[in-house]
């Protein structure tokens, strides 16, 4: 069998870091050189058409067997190389094992309609994705243009990664090329119109960022259970003080809230179907909130969770917990009758709070839960007394101290045996101490990252910095976009000749950190030297590795902005000429 695998005794190329199996599959065709797809289709799946679904591909089983299992077995490709993994953890475990048992199987017909997708109102296509970012830095690093696994799920429109829109491709999406293996191609990728401006961006990587990283960590089955998502957002809706302790919604206000966060994003093809209008979002919410209703497309919870939680620990540290209290049939109540709230019932609450009303007090004039009134009454600057059960005036304080230090929720939840619901309406009803703690944790979290960096360096076993990225990527990371100027007043002395000479990738944010410090360095030793005006030929005379990457300033960003710095220039040009 294996023999048919591998024609001009061609090994079988190995997997790419998170490559789909469409992606794979294609480049062994573009390694082979076939005129036609259905010959290198033939030889992977026995058949000149099965296998060629970008999303779902069928005979898996065949191509297990005639990649001898050296790729995995057919069930590990179908969970970690098809678009399955993104809707696993929200599908049950026996739904998610037939889907396994048709993609084995010579046909997938009506599985997308069995995963509730053709029901769904969002598109099912999934449109092959690509990050142009990502796409160099592929090639430049293992040589081949791919596509990546993660970027193909539903509502990823940005790169986590580098933060830029992904574009779609123009291929499959129409069907004109349905059974073509291809891969990442600038001509055939286009960008979103809706991508265009820096709100939508932000909209949009953070639904992208939260649907990554959460996928990517949960490996059961069924784990995101509509119980537990229902669970999380009702939890948070009380915080938030549109769910009253009572059971009672206060529909209207967090379905206009919803609203405003789904408006950008609603301009991706792909999410149109999210609410346009205050009743649109009001039904939506209501059919997400009421139970025993089954099939709901995970597109739908990831949107709901992007506007309810901070990041995905936020959510994560929710999906595990959930609340403690359950109100449902009060809400379902609520819902079934589609009562609302006046708007301006929290503006005549603040008012009267402002006026030296207690908040059980105003709470019980306006008819709202006492946690409400205080976290309004916060948001609006008025500090409120708490009164706790569980919590005694001593370990209020010291929660409270902690908070202000940046100690995690959930940490602190156990240390005190109370929920972490409690913790987080602490932290949001206290005047001003959400953005101590974030500005805390930034601080520990920059120590971190600093010291693991320094102790690295300190070691004296580093090879450059090329290697101590590799050693630390995440404190490296965290430094390279948080503490750029730091990180460049700490970098290691470059390595030795031959060590650069064995590993020829171009890492350009590396290469951009080393030079950008040099200019800062060379700049600084010629104004000692007596020059006033800096010319670029002065720098490059001292410095004549600039000279040669001028060409490349678009590559160095952190180069060419201590360029625009010594040179005591306006930041308005790029070009490298003009800096002469
Ligand atoms: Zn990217």
């Amino acid at each position: 069998m294996a023999m048919e695998l591998l024609p001009f005794n061609s090994a079988v190329l190995p997997w790419l870091t998170g490559e789909t199996l469409f992606s794979l599959c294609s480049r062994h065709h573009r390694l082979w050189g076939f005129s036609n797809s259905s010959q290198s289709t033939e030889i992977l799946f026995g058949s000149p058409r099965r296998g060629t679904q970008h999303d779902f591909p069928c005979a898996l089983d065949v191509f297990a067997d005639r990649t001898q299992g050296l790729l995995g077995s057919a069930n590990e490709i179908a969970r970690q190389r098809t678009v399955l993994k993104f809707y696993a953890p929200f599908r049950g475990a026996g739904e998610v094992q037939d889907a396994v048992v048709m993609m084995r199987s010579a046909s997938v017909a009506h599985l997308k309609y069995r995963l509730g997708l053709l029901t769904s109102r969002f598109r099912a296509h999934h449109p092959l994705k690509s990050c142009p970012q990502c796409r160099h830095r592929d090639l430049v690093e293992c040589g081949w243009v791919y596509w990546r696994g993660h970027l193909q799920y539903p509502g990823v429109w940005m790169c986590p990664e580098h933060k830029i829109p992904v574009q779609e491709s123009a291929l499959k999406a129409t069907g004109v090329a349905r059974f073509q293996w291809h891969l990442p191609a600038e001509e055939d990728q286009h960008s979103l119109e809706a991508l265009r401006t820096d709100w939508m961006q932000a909209s949009a990587l953070k639904l992208a960022t939260m649907t990554v990283d959460l996928v990517e960590s949960i490996t059961e089955d069924g784990w995101l259970s509509r119980h537990r998502f229902q669970a999380a957002v009702r939890s948070r809706m009380l915080a938030n003080g549109w769910l009253l302790t009572s059971g009672r919604l206060r529909l209207e206000d967090a379905a206009s809230s919803f609203l405003q966060h789904v408006r950008p994003l609603r301009r991706i093809p792909e999410l149109a179907a999210l609410p346009s209008s205050v009743e649109e979002a009001k039904s939506q919410l209501g059919r997400l909130l009421r139970p025993m209703r089954s099939g709901t497309h995970p597109l739908r919870w990831m949107v709901v969770a992007s506007w309810l939680f901070d990041d995905v620990d936020d959510l994560r540290a929710e999906l595990a917990h959930p609340s403690e209290r359950d109100c449902w049939p009060e809400v379902n109540k609520e819902l079934s009758q589609g009562a609302t709230d006046k708007e301006d019932v929290r503006v005549r609450l603040v008012a009267f709070m402002s006026e030296g009303a207690s908040a059980t007090s105003a709470a019980r004039e306006y008819g709202v839960d006492v946690k409400t009134a205080m976290a309004w009454a916060a948001s609006s600057g008025i500090s409120t007394k708490r009164r706790s059960k569980k919590l005694t005036a001593e370990s209020l304080l010291s929660i409270l101290q902690a908070l202000q230090f940046g100690d995690d929720r959930n940490e602190l939840a156990q240390r005190y045996s109370i929920s972490s619901g409690t913790i987080t309406r602490i932290l949001m009803t206290e005047v001003g101490l959400h953005a101590q703690w974030v500005a805390a944790r930034k601080a520990r979290s920059r120590e971190r990252a600093r010291s693991t960096w320094l102790s690295l360096l300190a070691s004296g076993e580093h090879q450059g910095l090329k290697w101590m990225r590799k050693l630390e990527p995440a404190a490296y990371a965290w430094l390279y976009r948080n503490d750029t100027a730091w990180l460049r007043a700490n970098l290691p002395p470059a390595p030795k000749e031959s060590a650069r000479r064995a590993s020829p990738a171009v890492r350009w944010d590396v290469r951009d950190l080393e030079l950008s410090a040099r200019v800062f360095q060379t700049a600084l030793s010629l104004s000692k030297n007596g020059a006033t005006t800096l010319r670029l030929w002065q720098l490059y005379q001292v410095l004549p590795e600039l000279k040669a990457k001028l060409g490349q300033l678009q590559r160095l960003p952190l180069t060419q902005r201590a360029l625009e710095t010594v040179l005591t220039r306006r930041a308005t040009s790029t070009s490298p000429s003009e800096l002469l």
